[in-house]
């Protein structure tokens, strides 16, 4: 009798669960289709990316039945998991290809970077604050992100020992931008960072490295939390 109760208890708890998964791939499919394609984003390997992460992994649980909503969410320590057309924009205007090396700054929820690494060769990714570089670090880790490695630290240098890069993603709004990281791009490389004065609403830009010159182009106005510095 009790071999039964326990049988019945595990086949509805998994039951449960498969419904839950499938709710949640329904969710990112509408996410896709309405916040991404519908404002125009089409490379195939982003919406690849962003139909298959699972995004409410990367919230806190209180937070998971808001994961596919279109707007940031707060994820602790005053930092946000940005919004996912924003994250999916970024990684498109990043052009990347299979066999890139990404660099990161601002890991936050690792949402992110884990979008890159269904993309790209490998993604190395610094986080300013502790707690969140170690909790990104384990839950990447948990989903099998074999190709990411999380750093502690202020991005704001790069991560030399790395470098170059075929492309740097900042996620954080900066003042101006960090001349270290502009030269960790590899020649050909791309990076994209938002840029403009302190809490106020910042340029998202987009460099290019070419032989002699750098090309600067900006893509669009957004609101990121702001880039610290280690002191
Ligand atoms: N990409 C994240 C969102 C990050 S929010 C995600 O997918 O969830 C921006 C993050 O940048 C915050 O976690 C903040 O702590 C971090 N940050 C700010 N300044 C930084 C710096 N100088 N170096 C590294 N990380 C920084």
């Amino acid at each position: 009798m009790n071999y039964l109760i326990v049988f019945i208890g595990s086949f509805i708890l998994s039951y449960g669960n498969v419904v839950a998964q499938e709710g949640y791939t329904t969710l990112r499919k509408n996410m896709v289709e309405q916040q991404i394609q519908a404002r125009g984003v089409a490379d195939q390997a982003t919406l690849s990316a962003m139909l298959n992460v699972p995004r409410h992994e990367f919230v806190p649980e209180a937070l998971r039945p808001y994961a596919y909503f279109d707007q940031p969410l707060s994820i602790g320590n005053g930092q946000t998991i940005s919004q996912p057309y924003i994250v999916a924009f970024m990684t498109e205007a990043l052009r990347l290809k299979k066999s890139d090396r990404v660099l990161e700054i601002g890991t936050g929820s690792g949402y992110q970077a884990a979008v890159l690494a269904k993309i790209v060769d490998s993604v190395y990714t610094i986080e300013i604050v502790e707690p969140l570089a170690m909790a990104a670090a384990k839950r990447l880790k948990a989903l099998k992100y074999a190709n990411v490695l999380v750093k502690s630290g202020d991005g704001y240098h790069g991560w030399p020992q790395k470098a170059p890069f075929d492309a740097i993603i900042v996620t954080a709004g900066a003042d101006s931008i960090p001349q270290p990281l502009v030269d960790q791009i590899e020649e050909g490389g791309r990076m994209i960072i938002p840029v403009g004065p302190h809490n106020g609403v910042r340029q998202l830009v987009l460099l290019i490295k070419k032989k002699n010159k750098i090309v600067k182009r900006n893509l669009m106005a957004v609101r990121f939390v702001p880039f610290t510095r280690d002191n």
